[in-house]
């Protein structure tokens, strides 16, 4: 963490953003390799990284700021419409190890897919799953 994390030393102003919205918790600039126009990432200011990691002060600040970026896009790029992510761990895309939640503007005519292929399990394998994650959930 710290020394060589990219978005810390964005956040220190040792590399340079397309900054788009600051608070005290929380930064948000454009994501260098965008996806859609106005493609924005928001982080903490603190590097952690995972979302459970955060202060609820953090959340607030990191996810309102999420939220004040896409009215701003629909606004200001016309956009139609928005996909919040946050990819966490190396296995599910996480690249830069600094918590970040990603903002994409979407238009009528933009080619992105997300496509998910949904998995259909029995009702004893949801209901072992569900006891599962509701016995660590804390
Ligand atoms: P992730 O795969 O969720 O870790 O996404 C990392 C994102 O950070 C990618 O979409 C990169 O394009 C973006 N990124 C990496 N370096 C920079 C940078 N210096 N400025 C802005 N965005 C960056």
């Amino acid at each position: 963490m710290g020394e060589d994390c990219v978005f810390c030393k964005i956040v220190k102003g040792e590399l340079p953003c397309y900054k788009l919205y600051e608070s005290e918790l929380a930064l948000a600039f454009l994501d260098i390799n965008p996806i859609t126009k106005g493609h924005a990432l928001v982080v903490p200011k603190r590097h952690v990284e995972r979302l459970s990691q955060l202060s609820e002060e953090e959340v607030r600040e990191v996810f309102t700021a999420a939220g004040k970026l896409a009215e701003a896009s629909l606004e200001a790029l016309n956009a139609k419409g928005v996909n919040f992510w946050v990819n966490q761990g190396s296995i599910a895309g996480q690249v830069v190890s600094h918590f970040h939640a990603h903002v994409v503007p979407r238009y009528a005519e933009d080619d992105l897919k997300i496509e998910v292929s949904a998995e259909k399990l029995s009702d004893s394998e949801m209901r072992s799953i569900a006891e599962k994650i509701k016995g660590k959930v804390e």
